[in-house]
C-alpha cells in the first residue's frame, strides 16, 4: 500500500502528466490543421452510447464541482456515420470549458435532430452545451476561437491553452458545420453546432440479422 502522503504526490505527477499530454495533442493537432493535413477518419458508430458515456464522463466531474449536470437527448437514430473520436474531443472541449467557467449552477449537454425534409438519407443534429457560468463579453467573443487566445483571469489561463475551441471549430467545420456561441457576461454560455451524421441502414439490418 502506498501512503497518503505519496498518494497525494503521486495524483500531482498523474494529473501533470495528463496535463501535458493533452497540451502535446492539442499542438500536434494546431500543427496538422496548419499544415492542411488533418482528416476526419469515418466509421459506423453507435449514437446513443457514445453520448451517453461522453454524458456519464462529464457528469462526474460537474458533480465534483457541485453542479448539476443535465443530458437531454432526444429519441435517436442508433448508428450514425462519422470520426467519432474527433467528435468526442469537440464535445469534451466543450463540455469541459462549461464545467470550467461555471461556480454554480448547471451545465447541459443537449442534442436534437434537425428537420431536413431536402436531405433525409443525411439527417443533422444540433449538439449544444448550455452553462450557467461567467460568461464572456461581447470583446472576448470576437477572439476565443482564436488559437492561444483566452479571456478571463490569470489562474483560468493557467489551467489551458487557449487552443481547444480553435482546433473544436477547425474539425467542426471539416464534419460539415460551424461552431456557434452565445453568451452574456455573468450569464452563462451557449455553445452549439448542426453537423450531418448519415445513419446508417446498412448497420441496423445486420444487427436486425
Ligand atoms: P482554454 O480553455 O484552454 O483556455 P479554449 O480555446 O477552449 O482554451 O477557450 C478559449 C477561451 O474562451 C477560454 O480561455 C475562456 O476565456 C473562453 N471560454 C471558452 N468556453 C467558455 C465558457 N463556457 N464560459 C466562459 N468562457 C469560456
Amino acid at each position: 500500500a502506498v501512503p497518503a502522503a505519496q498518494r497525494s504526490t503521486l495524483n500531482i505527477i498523474e494529473q501533470s502528466s495528463k496535463q501535458l499530454l493533452m497540451l502535446i495533442n492539442d499542438i500536434l493537432d494546431l500543427a496538422k490543421i496548419e499544415a492542411g493535413k488533418i482528416e476526419l477518419h469515418e466509421a459506423e458508430f453507435y449514437l446513443p452510447t457514445f453520448l451517453y458515456n461522453i454524458a456519464e464522463f462529464m457528469r462526474f466531474r460537474a458533480e465534483e464541482k457541485g453542479l448539476v449536470f443535465y443530458f437531454e437527448s432526444a429519441p435517436l437514430p442508433t448508428a450514425v456515420y462519422g470520426d467519432s473520436k474527433r467528435l468526442r474531443q469537440v464535445l469534451i472541449n466543450l463540455l469541459g470549458n462549461a464545467i470550467k467557467f461555471t461556480d454554480q449552477g448547471s451545465v447541459t449537454l443537449r442534442i436534437q435532430p434537425l428537420e431536413t425534409e431536402t436531405s433525409p438519407t443525411s439527417p443533422h443534429f444540433r449538439f449544444l452545451v448550455e452553462d450557467t457560468g461567467r460568461g464572456m463579453s461581447s470583446h472576448d467573443l470576437q477572439t476565443i476561437f482564436k488559437p492561444f487566445e483566452q479571456a478571463g483571469s490569470k489562474k483560468d489561463r493557467a489551467e489551458g491553452s487557449g487552443l481547444g475551441l480553435a482546433i473544436s471549430q477547425t474539425l467542426i467545420e471539416l464534419m460539415g458545420g460551424e461552431l456557434h456561441v452565445q453568451s452574456r457576461s455573468g450569464e452563462g454560455s451557449t455553445f452549439w453546432f448542426d453537423i450531418p451524421l448519415v445513419t446508417s441502414h446498412d448497420w441496423q439490418a445486420k444487427t436486425a440479422a
